[in-house]
């Protein structure tokens, strides 16, 4: 059986330990290298894919759309800072701060809106993306500039269309 300490005891352990708590707020907190706060979110490379969406476990982030546009929006107050977001984004839109503090008196401190334009598509009228996510894609795989403004399925029926005319040289089979 373990010896009881007898509180006076117990009084010199504590006293040579010291003190372990920080005076906060009135004192800087002690907040580790790896420790994981608020996210941040980056407009000029967000491309508004949504991926951080679908990775996000409390729904700290959403993606709204309407006609015109699409929004990706950051509740703080849902966030449990697990990072996920990071690292699904890939555009590195999204970095990791060491930021915790959330107290406000206003409630509008703890949304972050990044808006996006929604892409159309310029012959089925089609909503679609964004419009940087249109660029995006452009950027990364061999879409002609003459597509670009169309949806994946009018792109499709025009490359058929264009491949189907080379064929027979313009004149209908
Ligand atoms: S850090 Fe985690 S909880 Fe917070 S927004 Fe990113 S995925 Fe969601
Ligand atoms: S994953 Fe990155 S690029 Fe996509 S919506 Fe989220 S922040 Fe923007």
């Amino acid at each position: 059986m373990s010896e009881k300490l007898k509180p006076a005891k117990l009084i010199v352990i504590a006293t040579k330990s010291g003190r372990v708590t920080k005076k906060y707020p009135y004192e800087e907190p002690l907040v580790s290298p790896d420790f994981r706060g608020l996210i941040e979110i980056d407009e000029s490379k967000c491309i508004g894919c949504g991926a951080c969406v679908n990775a996000c476990p409390p729904n700290a982030l959403q993606l709204i759309s309407d006609k015109e546009t699409t929004v990706i929006r950051y509740f703080i107050g849902r966030c449990i800072f697990c990072w996920r977001c990071i690292d699904v984004c890939p555009v590195g839109a999204i970095k990791g701060t060491r930021k915790f503090e959330l107290a406000t008196d206003d409630a509008s401190d703890l949304y972050v809106h990044v808006v996006h334009k929604r892409a159309k598509c310029e012959t089925c009228d089609r909503e679609g993306g964004t419009q940087k996510m249109l660029y995006y894609v452009v950027e990364k795989s061999p879409v002609t500039e003459e597509y670009l403004n169309d949806c994946p399925d009018c792109r499709k029926k025009s490359f058929v269309e264009s491949v189907a005319k080379r064929r027979t040289g313009g004149v209908s089979e």
